[in-house]
């Protein structure tokens, strides 16, 4: 199910309100929403004492959003400079930060290392060298390989580009090991909205597996697992919801299953980004333009800018028109923006109910990788993101972009050189 009918009980009668207040379009997120799904998240995991989860920064890179998965108890899940800094800024140090970059620079080392530190999740062998400083904590991110299949975002293992391979793992390890390292993690990532729980726990499975090998190789133990996100949610009605409650089930057997043969169980780490906040916002678009050639288009005053999954992914956004009851009789439409791609489609030959210039379309599932992935070709912009607080108020927590941002970096010194 997209949306959820809490939210959208919540959120419906206000929109008109908040449309005419803060103007469209916008991203809304809902606070209740998500404290409920980390909530449910934590207390599957309770009785592991040491199940951290860290929310992928870059599903929905805004501070109050991080703020809230913060009194939620999680940690971040950073690839960049910029998702640390973020993450510092809410005021997130060390281990409540882990570093998962991939073909790392210096610049990423730097960071971080610096003001506190953060967990390292090494990317290849060749960069054990290359940290600064081997902290005493090292990670490394394992790439399975033709041992494991992947999903279609991911891809196959063998073409992505990410982790150590099978065969380096040891070595990597050792040389870690060699240069002072004391405490060891292991992570993987394979699959991206990916709705079948037990693919979750033969990665759980896997990484345990890999960690009976390396523990027995180097006669190390680990303190943790990190499984890595990529939780799936249904962004279609037709679709199945992911099962968390089996997929926790069967994750702590394996662990049980770890800790009687090993004499002890790791920590258990995830990074969900899209399953935390996926399906608790929402795109809030109006029609301004109705066209009729050999389709119909309903042009929105939103572009691909403000979502780019449709366009990239060919993804199904689910879209209602509050006010206009699905029952009445449906016109088959594509819904645009005004961007010069002919990608920039939010929904394809997707019956609606009639929709008139003016009316309120509300794209959905938007609450992860969508206000992020944006991007300003075409010198369109980003729209502002809202979040309905649990107290029942609507606060602004990011402006839309303005010309100004655009031309921003126009305004430099100016230098040439002759070489
Ligand atoms: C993107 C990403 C995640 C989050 O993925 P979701 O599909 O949003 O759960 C977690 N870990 C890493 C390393 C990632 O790159």
């Amino acid at each position: 199910m997209p949306m959820s009918p809490d939210y959208r009980d919540r959120l419906f009668p206000i929109l008109p309100e908040v449309a005419a207040h803060f103007g469209t379009p916008f991203h809304i997120y809902d606070e209740t929403g998500i404290r409920e799904t980390g909530t449910r998240l934590r207390r599957l995991f309770a009785r592991l004492g040491g199940f951290q989860e860290y929310y992928a920064v870059k599903a929905l890179p805004n501070p109050r959003i991080l703020q809230i998965m913060q009194e939620l108890g999680f940690g971040f899940d950073c690839s960049s400079v910029a998702e640390l800094l973020l993450a510092r800024q809410v005021g997130a140090r060390g281990e409540a930060l882990m570093f998962t970059s991939n073909n790392t620079s210096a610049e990423d080392f730097h960071t971080a290392l610096a003001d506190g530190g953060s967990l390292l999740n090494l990317d290849d062998i060749s960069l054990v060298p290359k940290v600064p400083r081997m902290p005493e904590t090292i990670c490394f991110r394992y790439n399975p390989g033709p041992r494991r299949s992947g999903n279609s975002i991911i891809g196959n293992p063998v073409e992505a580009k990410y982790g150590v391979a099978h065969h380096q793992l040891i070595d990597a390890y050792r040389a870690a090991m060699a240069r002072g390292a004391r405490r060891f993690g292991l992570h993987t990532m394979l699959a991206s909205n990916e709705r079948n729980h037990l693919y979750m726990v033969q990665t759980v499975e896997m990484l345990l597996e890999v960690a009976r090998w390396i523990g027995a190789e180097l006669g190390i133990r680990f303190d943790f697992i990190n499984m890595g996100g990529g939780l799936g949610i249904a962004y279609h009605p037709d679709e199945a919801p992911f099962d968390l409650e089996a997929m926790a089930d069967g994750i702590l057997r394996q662990l049980d299953a770890f800790g009687a043969d090993q004499g002890y169980v790791p920590r258990l780490f995830m990074e969900s980004g899209r399953y935390m906040t996926g399906p608790h916002g929402v795109l809030v678009v109006r029609a301004i333009n109705r066209k009729e050639i050999y389709r119909t288009y309903i042009g929105v005053d939103a572009s691909m800018s403000a979502l780019m999954r449709p366009g990239m992914y060919g993804a199904y956004h689910h879209i209602e028109v509050p006010g206009k009851s699905a029952d009445l009789p449906v016109e088959t439409v594509d819904v645009v923006g005004s961007l010069c791609e002919n990608n920039d489609k939010f929904a394809l030959q997707r019956p609606l109910p009639p929709i008139d210039e003016g009316d309120l379309l509300v794209i959905q599932d938007t609450g992860a990788h969508g206000h992020a992935m944006g991007f300003n070709y075409n010198g369109k912009l980003r729209p502002k993101e809202l979040l309905l607080r649990a107290d029942g108020r609507v606060e602004l927590i990011r402006r839309a972009e303005t010309v100004e941002d655009y031309f921003a970096t126009l305004q430099f010194e100016a230098q040439t050189l002759l070489p």
